[in-house]
């Protein structure tokens, strides 16, 4: 019964995990040490990346059969371009985060790193390669320095403290934890110190930058927090991002406006492609966003963290 129960249980968790959103599957299965739905071909080689292109080319998918939520979804992300995936929640977005990720396969198209279909190479290597800023970072009851710690790469022995405190000072949370008396031994979480949701996001800032993926995802990375936090975060997250390609997922527009090419989906599609002038000058669903959201910036009063 036992042997039942706990893939059970861990396929329970794993659900929950991805309903609050996504969450750094690279921890998730350090965690589990073992990958849900795909394996890695026989004889698979890594990815190797010289230049960190994202292609996805027609890519069909659903979580059920019966019910398809991408459909022939194509876009590219050049290598240390900036892109967007913008639109409504539902959309897909998110789903498109966990099958670059490989926590799902495609039904059709295929998805391509620096022309590398992503099926043909290791799990390790692709998800070595990707680092996930979700929108709620999932700190453990640990150290503050622990809490960064868990970013490095696996296999490669523990990161120094100097590069611990490189990632720390690149994600603008050196500062604060030099304040604590404890500093990296500082216990977060319930056991200790409650962090806001920026410092929250920073040390998973923090954790991301010592993996140093070349491939940066930020899944409403900022959005759960107040718009003076947000610009905060925003401008460590467009230093941290030069030289990386990065996939932003993003609700609120004006978190992604500057970004080279930006995609707006609705319903499993993209139905716009475009600069954010370029869509503007559109005048369709991202220019109606857009002057939808402007309003309500003006209308709403700023929430307090
Ligand atoms: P977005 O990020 O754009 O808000 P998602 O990619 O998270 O959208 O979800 C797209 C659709 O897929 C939604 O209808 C959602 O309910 C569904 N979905 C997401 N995750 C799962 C899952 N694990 N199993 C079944 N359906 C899912
Ligand atoms: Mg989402």
């Amino acid at each position: 019964l036992m042997q039942l129960f706990r893939p059970l249980d861990m396929l329970g968790w794993v659900y929950r995990t991805i309903r609050q959103g996504l969450i750094d599957m690279a921890d998730m299965f350090r965690l589990m040490d073992t990958s849900v739905e795909v394996e890695d071909a026989p004889g698979a080689p890594a990815l190797v990346i010289r230049r960190p292109t994202v292609t996805f080319d027609n890519v069909s998918f659903g979580y059920d059969k019966d019910r398809q939520i991408l459909h022939g979804l194509s876009f590219e992300a050049p290598a240390g371009a900036h892109i967007a995936l913008v639109g409504p929640s539902g959309a897909g977005k998110s789903t498109i985060g966990r099958l670059l990720f490989r926590f799902y396969d495609p039904w059709e198209g295929r998805i391509l790193i620096d022309g590398q279909d992503i099926r043909e190479v290791t799990q390790e290597s692709l998800r070595r390669a990707i680092g996930i800023v979700p929108q709620d970072s999932v700190l453990f009851n640990d150290t503050i320095g622990y809490n960064i710690e868990y970013g490095a790469p696996w296999g490669q022995g523990d990161p120094t403290p100097e590069a611990v405190r490189q990632a720390a000072a690149d994600a603008a949370i050196l500062p604060f934890i030099e304040s604590l008396p404890n500093k990296f031994d500082t216990e977060v979480g319930e056991r200790g110190l409650k962090l806001s949701g920026g410092e929250k996001q920073r040390v998973a800032i923090a954790r991301t930058l010592l993996k140093d993926p070349p491939i940066l995802l930020l899944d409403e990375a900022t959005s759960a927090l107040d718009s003076r936090t947000e610009q905060d975060i925003l401008a460590t997250l467009r230093n941290i991002s030069c030289n990386r390609t990065t996939i932003a997922i993003a609700h609120r527009l004006s978190t992604i406006a500057d970004a080279d090419l930006i995609n707006v989906m609705e319903a499993g599609r993209i139905v716009e492609q475009g600069s954010h002038n370029d869509l503007l000058r559109r005048d369709g669903l991202y220019a109606e966003m857009w002057s939808r959201q402007q309003n309500e910036d003006s209308a709403v009063p700023e929430a307090a963290e």
